[in-house]
């Protein structure tokens, strides 16, 4: 269920034939078994898989009999890693995933056959297999244009919605969102990712149970907004976020301000921006104030805890909101120190792009004298003339005055009021002096 997305390694091709091979084998001991899900999708529509996932009828203690180098780790679940030169495989055996209680994962599964198999997969044009020992059959797949590598089989109406761009659950659309809620998500980020329009009656089941997100595991919610924030779709995705009125759940208390056309941060983002580049830009077009210390409750801490961020992912995120905002209300005023210190800050670089949508003449200007101060003593951040323990050196003893003497020290430094390190020291002994 791509739970176990490693590093690959090796061509699509190569890792391909190292399916194959899996197969074969699978074949040569009396079963069945297919290639299965997303590489099947991305193969119909002219992609390169990413991984190629192996389903059969073999249950997993079997797999791991036929592949000593595997590993049972999802075994509970009828998933088997199988492992080789080019990383890892995922070897499913075919089943029916039984009651949700946790909402994230099925109590209970049986094995059972491959019709069974795409009942409980998510979406008809992922729930499609590809016997690759067999031949081709052209007309299958003329609505796609395409003549795959292999006989497709299609339990669930999914080549007819690939080729008509549609994304449908595969059977009862509330029942399926019902049974994991994550769906809900993952239908955006597939739709998105593929340009495929969501089939009506999906639609209102995703609408229905908008409001259940919050009942589902936050690291399942971050996880799935980390993909889609951080792919070349993702104003599409925060779109359709929007329409289907997902953002509440999604956001939850970080969903402030409103959603309108005007979305002048998230226009000008670098086609490869991160995740949380992203997020800042979405929460600034929805109206948040990048002075968002203000603000309470703290949305970047709602987000933190709804997404279960890292400590670098919400640093990240605030110190480019903190230096957007610096930039947006105090940059005119500040000295070439100030500017050196702040052009040189952990979220100058992305407060830069976000400013870029926001202030365009504002970001061009800003541009050009970070340029100049660049080109000035030594620099935006050159590395200290002095350090404490110059200062220990010559006397002084740690303490709160300590650090604003090399601030001072430093600072002249960058405006070159010192131009050396033994000027740099007389004007810190200086300073000590002046004010003890
Ligand atoms: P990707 O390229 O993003 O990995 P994928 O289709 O391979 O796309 P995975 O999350 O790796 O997606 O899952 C593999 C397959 O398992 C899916 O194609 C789908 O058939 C099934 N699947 C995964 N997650 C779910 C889910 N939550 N509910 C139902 N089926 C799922
Ligand atoms: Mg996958």
């Amino acid at each position: 269920m791509g739970q176990f997305d490693a590093q690959m390694s090796g061509s699509t091709t190569e890792r391909r034939a190292w399916a194959i091979e899996i197969i074969r084998a699978l074949r040569a001991a009396g079963h069945t078994a297919y290639l299965a899900g997303g590489c099947v999708r991305d193969e119909l529509l002219g992609l390169n898989p990413k991984d190629f996932d192996i389903a059969t009828d073999a249950t997993p203690d079997r797999v791991h009999v036929l592949f000593p180098r595997s590993e049972l780790v999802g075994a509970a679940f009828g998933v088997v890693i199988v492992k080789g030169r080019l990383g890892m495989i995922e070897v499913a055996t075919f089943r029916a995933d039984g009651h949700y209680a946790d909402r994230r994962r099925p109590d209970s599964v049986t094995f059972s056959d491959a019709v069974t198999d795409a009942q409980r997969r998510d979406f008809t044009v992922n729930a499609l297999f590809l016997d690759p020992l067999a031949p081709a059959d052209p007309a299958l797949t003329a609505s796609l244009g395409i003549v795959p590598q292999g006989l497709v089989i299609d339990l669930v109406h999914g080549i007819p919605d690939l080729a008509a761009k549609v994304l449908r659950a595969v059977g009862d659309p509330d029942k399926r969102f019902a049974e994991d809620d994550l769906r809900v998500l993952r239908a955006v980020r597939f739709a998105t990712r593929f340009g495929l329009a969501i089939e009506q009656a999906t639609e209102s089941a995703i609408r229905h149970h908008a409001g259940q997100l919050a009942g589902i595991s936050r690291e399942r919610v971050g996880d799935e907004m980390r993909r889609m924030l951080g792919s070349p779709s993702r104003l599409a995705a925060i779109a359709l976020i929007e329409h289907l009125d997902l953002a509440r759940p999604v956001l939850a208390a970080a969903c402030i301000g409103s959603w309108s056309q005007h979305i002048p941060a998230l226009n000008a983002l670098p086609i490869d921006a991160p995740p949380m580049l992203t997020t800042a830009a979405w929460l600034l077009d929805r109206g948040l104030d990048p002075d968002y210390r203000t603000i309470h409750p703290d949305p970047t801490a709602a987000l933190r805890d709804s997404w279960m961020l890292s400590n670098d992912e919400i640093s990240d995120l605030r110190s480019s909101l903190t230096s957007l905002h610096t930039l947006e209300t105090k940059w005119g005023g500040m000295g070439e120190a100030q500017r050196k210190r702040s052009a040189a800050s952990a979220g100058f670089a992305w407060a830069k792009h976000l400013l870029r949508g926001r202030h365009p003449p504002l970001n061009t200007q800003i541009s050009g004298e970070v340029a100049q101060l660049a080109a000035r003593h030594g620099g935006l951040a050159p590395s200290p003339f002095i350090t404490g323990d110059d200062l220990i050196r010559h006397g002084l003893r740690p303490g709160p005055r300590f650090k604003a003497i090399l601030d001072q020290t430093y600072d002249a430094q960058l405006e070159g009021r010192v131009g050396d390190q033994s000027a740099a020291l007389s004007f810190a002994l200086a300073l000590a002096q002046s004010n003890p």
